[in-house]
């Protein structure tokens, strides 16, 4: 069998960051309005400020407005609580992201429900999960809304496919099994407590890996001619015995590349798969949020 179609999800998502920075075109000239993203880091992650950074450095390149606020790891609550309120009242703002993971003393959901779901980007309030589980997705999670892309892409219509999805975290397992459900899919959701796992891969048109483990998935799971989608991002100590013995790390998936290729018809790589969709994906909801929030007059 031929190897597998190597799903670019970077050449992807430059394309469509290209096609955001027309619509923000657009909508300047039509509606006179610039987006406006948001992006709230509560402390000092480093691994959140490096995310942040290329968040803002990705919302100013597409011409939109980037609105950095930084909170102190021992910032109240009610400050972040504060905030958000202020930048829900904000017209200037269409969009607000508030990066995960949050210190221990602030209570996450209680924080992801003060934002206005209109403004909610991320895809992570109560009402856009709730408009998803129904079929009406609005802003939908960036990861999964990147999955859905490059599986469309590849794959023209879904409808009839048997999917399986291995996860089911509120930012990508759940939400990836909703959107292919609407998209006509027969759905399965994998996770730590599933059974036969591998029978059920070998069932699979499309495998969606959401797990954290690296090179979980094996090739001798797969069905021949499966699409494989890899979301993982994990880091293991790098291969040449000089750089590991120096500390260096790489990035793998969850699924095992190398294998995997020579059976799946297309497959996600890690980098350069998923991962830079999810930046372009949040853009794209910050326009989608803009043109709900101001209605051509
Ligand atoms: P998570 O830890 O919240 O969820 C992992 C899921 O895997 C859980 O639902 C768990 O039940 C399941 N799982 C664990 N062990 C399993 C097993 N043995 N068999 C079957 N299922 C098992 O993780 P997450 O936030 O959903 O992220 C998953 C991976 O995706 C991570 O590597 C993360 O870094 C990566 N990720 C990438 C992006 C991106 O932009 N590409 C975005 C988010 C997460």
């Amino acid at each position: 069998m031929a190897e597998a179609i190597i799903i670019d999800g970077k050449e992807f998502s430059s394309n469509l960051r290209n096609k955001i920075a027309k619509d923000v075109e657009t909508l300047k000239k039509e509606r006179n309005v610039v987006p406006g993203l948001a992006v709230i880091l509560v402390g000092e992650d480093p691994a959140s400020r490096i995310y942040v950074r290329k968040k803002e450095e990705m919302t100013e390149a597409v011409g939109m407005n980037s609105l950095s606020y930084r909170l102190d790891a021992d910032a109240s609550q009610q400050e972040l609580l504060d905030l958000i309120q202020t930048l829900n009242n904000d017209p200037a703002v269409h969009g607000i992201l508030v990066q995960l993971p949050l210190p221990k003393h602030i209570d996450t959901p209680t924080i992801l429900e003060a934002i206005d779901p209109a403004k909610d980007v991320d895809g992570f309030h109560v009402v856009n999960a709730g408009l998803l589980a129904i079929g009406k997705p609005t802003l939908v999670p960036c990861t999964p809304a990147g999955c859905m892309m490059l599986l469309e892409n590849n794959l023209g219509s879904l409808q009839g496919k048997h999917a399986l999805v291995i996860g089911r975290s509120t930012i990508v397992g759940r939400p990836m099994a909703q959107l292919l459900l609407t998209a006509d899919c027969t759905v399965t959701v994998a996770h730590r407590h599933t059974k036969n796992l591998e029978e059920l891969c070998r069932q699979a048109d499309i495998v969606v890996a959401a797990v954290g483990i690296p090179h979980f998935v094996k090739a001798s799971w797969l069905k021949p001619g499966a699409v494989v989608i890899d979301v993982g991002i994990n880091r293991i100590p790098a291969e040449d015995p000089a750089a590991k013995a120096a500390g260096k790390t790489r990035i793998v998936g969850d699924v095992d590349f190398a294998e995997a290729v020579k059976v799946a018809s297309a497959i996600t790589p890690v980098p350069g798969g998923v991962g830079p969709m999810t930046i372009a994906c949040l853009l794209n909801n910050t326009i989608q949020a803009a043109r709900n929030l101001t209605p051509v007059s």
